[in-house]
């Protein structure tokens, strides 16, 4: 981006930069080799009074032979927007599961949902289908959908969430705090686990907004019976802070970044286990 060039022309490149760059990456996507050029990493769930691996977060990878290594905060939302999520998800869970079937049977695997996966009745059977030919148990298994899964068809989203936790799925409400589901919304999904976002937890010692905010989602998901996961935990000082207001599971640079499978594998078995 060039900053000092003027308004009108500054909003115009970039918006064009934008759209081209947009549509590079939805090309490649739909040419690419998504078995091979997709892969997954797993970062570390931590209870914190073991401290105590939980389990593992799966993160999408992509590696594109033409455009190298691309972030899912960039192409997972340029695959939903071209309605061609759903061709990356399969892939994705297969990995997922794979590597987590060969975890010990008291480590959990939690797995990023998009609206698209959750929007008709077919998409969802197809998780249903790779969940039970994988011979992973569904009990151990949290699907994460954010908020915004469910603004554009609240009553399908619903049934397809209801199918997966009937299969015994937890579902896991991700971003937890940055949505606008009202509570009565909330109290209707099928949920059994909360992930307050990072934007809450960044220097919360320091910031009081933040503060008030991560101890009234805490003392919410208590009190509906829900775990609670802190993401985005980078420092002691915001450790120390969550742990007081009662938060027991993390997430975050402090423990481990997102780790290859072997070394998800390795961390997992080590005697802390954390
Ligand atoms: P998310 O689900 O909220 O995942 C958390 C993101 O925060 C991950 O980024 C993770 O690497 C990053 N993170 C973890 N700990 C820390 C920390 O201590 N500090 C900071 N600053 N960041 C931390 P990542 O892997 O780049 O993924 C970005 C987003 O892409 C995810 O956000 C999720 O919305 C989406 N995504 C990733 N994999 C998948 C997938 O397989 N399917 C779908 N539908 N979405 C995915
Ligand atoms: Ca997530
Ligand atoms: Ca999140
Ligand atoms: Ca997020």
């Amino acid at each position: 981006k060039k900053k000092q060039r003027g308004g009108a022309v500054l909003f115009d490149s970039d918006h064009e930069y934008q759209i081209n760059f947009e549509a590079k990456i939805e090309s490649a996507l739909k040419q690419a080799d998504l078995e091979n050029e997709l892969s997954v990493v797993f970062q570390p769930i931590i209870d914190v009074r073991g401290p105590q691996t939980i389990g593992f977060e799966a993160l999408a990878r992509w590696d594109s032979p033409q455009l190298g290594k691309i972030s899912p905060a960039c192409f997972i939302p340029i695959a939903e927007r071209a309605g061609i999520v759903g061709s990356l998800t399969k892939p994705l869970l297969w990995k997922a599961l794979a590597a987590a079937s060969l975890w010990g049977p008291s480590l959990r695997l939690s797995f990023n949902l998009s609206a698209h996966d959750l929007n008709s009745n077919d998409s969802v059977l197809m998780l249903v289908g790779i969940i039970q030919r994988s011979g992973f148990d569904p009990k151990r298994l949290d699907l994460e959908i954010t908020e915004t899964a469910f603004a554009h068809d609240f009553e399908q989203v619903t049934q397809s969430v209801e199918t997966l936790r009937r299969l015994g799925c937890g579902i896991s409400l991700d971003d937890f705090g940055t949505g606008y589901s009202s509570l009565t919304r909330l109290h209707a999904l099928p949920l059994t686990k909360f992930k307050i976002d990072r934007s809450f937890v960044k220097d919360l010692h320091l910031r009081p907004s933040s503060y008030k905010i991560v101890k009234s989602l805490l003392a919410l998901s208590a009190d509906m019976g829900l775990d609670c996961v802190i993401e985005g935990v980078e420092t002691e000082e915001e450790l120390a802070a969550l742990t007081a207001l009662g938060g027991t599971s993390v997430q975050g640079y402090l423990f481990a970044p997102p780790l290859l499978e072997h070394e998800a594998a390795k961390f997992a078995a080590e005697p802390s286990g954390a």
